[in-house]
């Protein structure tokens, strides 16, 4: 084990703080860790963690102090009470949150004297150490390099500016895709379902079509960055006719239709503003700004 290892405090030990502790204990570095529920930190004192005995004391342990929290809130209600102790301090906040709030919060870290390196993990806990993983970071980028070996032990990282709201961007742009990619396939395994059909049952056909996915978004991301909405190869009257069949097919199987009916809500929207001969691309010109009303 290497003596010469950076040490490292660790604030937040739920699922993903517990498997950055275990890893970065693994590669030899001394690691501090303080977790508002101290018996959450048990197992890793008992693998060479040091306990802190409050948040002040974890932060003026070591200059890298890693937080892994719920959201900024979280942070606020850790850090506010010992924010005399985050001068001199470098804050990697792999807290997710919105790209505002992980501004204001580098801000209110900068205004005490430390700084934030804003971090957005895209792998769940079991990732953590993995060479396959990957991370989004943005900040400083001269503390974000000195304090990089230290961060790749997690995951690799991906450097995407100084601006702390970069990295939450990323990982925000990636979980909105999760979500509703993950919601539509429960809501592939409810219609199976109401037809005796089981998850198990569709999944080679739900895999596949997620498989093709990618081939999609390189046709369209071409074509839209040029501003061509062009319907020669798809149009939206034909895309409204086909979500009108998704939802109705679920309504027939008596299922809940929330998903279903937006979707062609949405498609609805782009006919009335005119765009039934374009592709259903021209639907981000609609999404590009708030819905009239809301
Ligand atoms: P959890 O929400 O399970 O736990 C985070 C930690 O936040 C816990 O240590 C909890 O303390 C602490 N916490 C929450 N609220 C407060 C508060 N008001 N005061 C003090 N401490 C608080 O999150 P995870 O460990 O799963 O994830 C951490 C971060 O990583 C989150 O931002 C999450 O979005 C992100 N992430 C998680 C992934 C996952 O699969 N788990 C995947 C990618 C990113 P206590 O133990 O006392 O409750």
């Amino acid at each position: 084990m290497s003596t010469q290892q950076q040490p490292v405090t660790v604030i937040g030990l739920g699922p993903m703080g517990r498997a950055m502790v275990s890893t970065l204990l693994g590669r030899g570095h001394e690691v501090t860790v303080w977790n508002r529920t101290a018996s959450r930190a048990d197992a890793l004192v008992a693998g060479g963690a040091v306990l802190a005995p409050d948040p002040a004391a974890a932060l003026t342990a070591h200059e890298l102090v890693v937080l892994s929290l719920t959201d900024y809130e979280a942070m606020y209600r850790v850090l506010e009470p010992v924010s005399g102790s985050l001068a001199g301090r470098v804050i990697v906040n792999l807290s997710s949150d919105t790209p505002e709030k992980t501004r204001e919060g580098a801000r209110w870290i900068a205004g005490h004297g430390g700084v934030m390196i804003a971090g957005g993990l895209t792998v769940p806990p079991s990732g953590i150490g993995k060479p396959e993983s990957s991370a989004f970071y943005s900040g400083p980028r001269e503390e974000f390099e000195k304090h990089r070996p230290v961060l790749e032990a997690l995951t690799r990282t991906d450097f995407r500016g100084e601006d702390p709201g970069l990295a939450a961007l990323m990982y925000q742009i990636g979980m909105g895709m999760f979500w509703t990619s993950m919601l539509s396939f429960w809501q592939a395994v409810a219609l199976a379902g109401a037809h005796g059909l089981k998850a198990a049952d569709i999944l080679p056909h739900a895999s596949e079509t997620m498989s093709v996915m990618p081939g999609f978004l390189g046709f369209y991301a071409e074509r839209i960055d040029a501003g061509d909405h062009a319907g020669d190869v798809d149009r939206l009257a034909m895309g409204t006719a086909s979500a009108e069949h998704v939802l109705h097919t679920m309504a027939d199987a008596g299922l809940d239709t929330t998903l279903p009916e937006t979707v062609t809500a949405l498609f609805r929207r782009g006919m009335a503003a005119g765009h039934g001969g374009d592709s259903f691309s021209s639907l981000v010109e609609l999404l590009r700004k708030a819905e009239p009303g809301r």
